[in-house]
């Protein structure tokens, strides 16, 4: 199997951030590109950047009537077909539908990686990717695959450089 046939996710980065008034601080939602989503989450010890604050944010606004279901629910379809086919199980109830558990996918940035990233199928490819790589962008999304509610988790640098 080659890097461009199921798994990738080269289409996701794609995708437009919406207007800069709307959802401001959830870009990490829209797009997976690395540049774009830096700066919205809380860095944590050993390089870990966490986004449950930003997270917890647009499930706030959903609750309160300030977003619709089906702008938090756009998972991509290349994401959606992640989550099912190349996902980490949870015990993490849906905050949207609340019907269904999310799974993590995680994807890999870095050079000789496709721009808009490598969908990450089996355990230790990370550990594998970030061996002679100057620099490695690691990036879990979670994601209901009941609803399409999607989100970043984590992110984390690996790599020499
Ligand atoms: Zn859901």
């Amino acid at each position: 199997m080659t890097s461009r046939q199921a798994g990738t996710a080269r289409d996701i980065g794609h995708r437009r951030p919406g207007p800069a008034h709307r959802r401001a601080g959830s870009l990490g939602r829209v797009t997976f590109r690395p540049e774009a989503i830096q700066g919205h989450g809380q860095q944590r010890a050993g390089g870990v950047i966490d986004y449950r604050l930003a997270r917890m944010g647009v499930v706030a606004e959903f609750r309160k009537g300030r977003l619709a279901r089906h702008e938090v629910c756009d998972a991509h379809p290349e994401l959606k077909r992640a989550a099912v086919s190349a996902s980490e199980p949870t015990e993490m109830e849906c905050p949207i539908c609340e019907e269904d558990n999310i799974v993590l996918v995680t994807y890999a940035f870095g050079d000789r990686l496709p721009a808009s990233g490598r969908c990450i199928t089996k355990k230790g490819e990370v550990a594998k990717l970030s061996k002679g790589r100057r620099r490695l962008a690691v990036y879990v999304v979670e994601v209901c695959p009941s609803c399409s509610w999607n989100h970043l988790a984590k992110s984390f640098a690996l790599g020499t450089g």
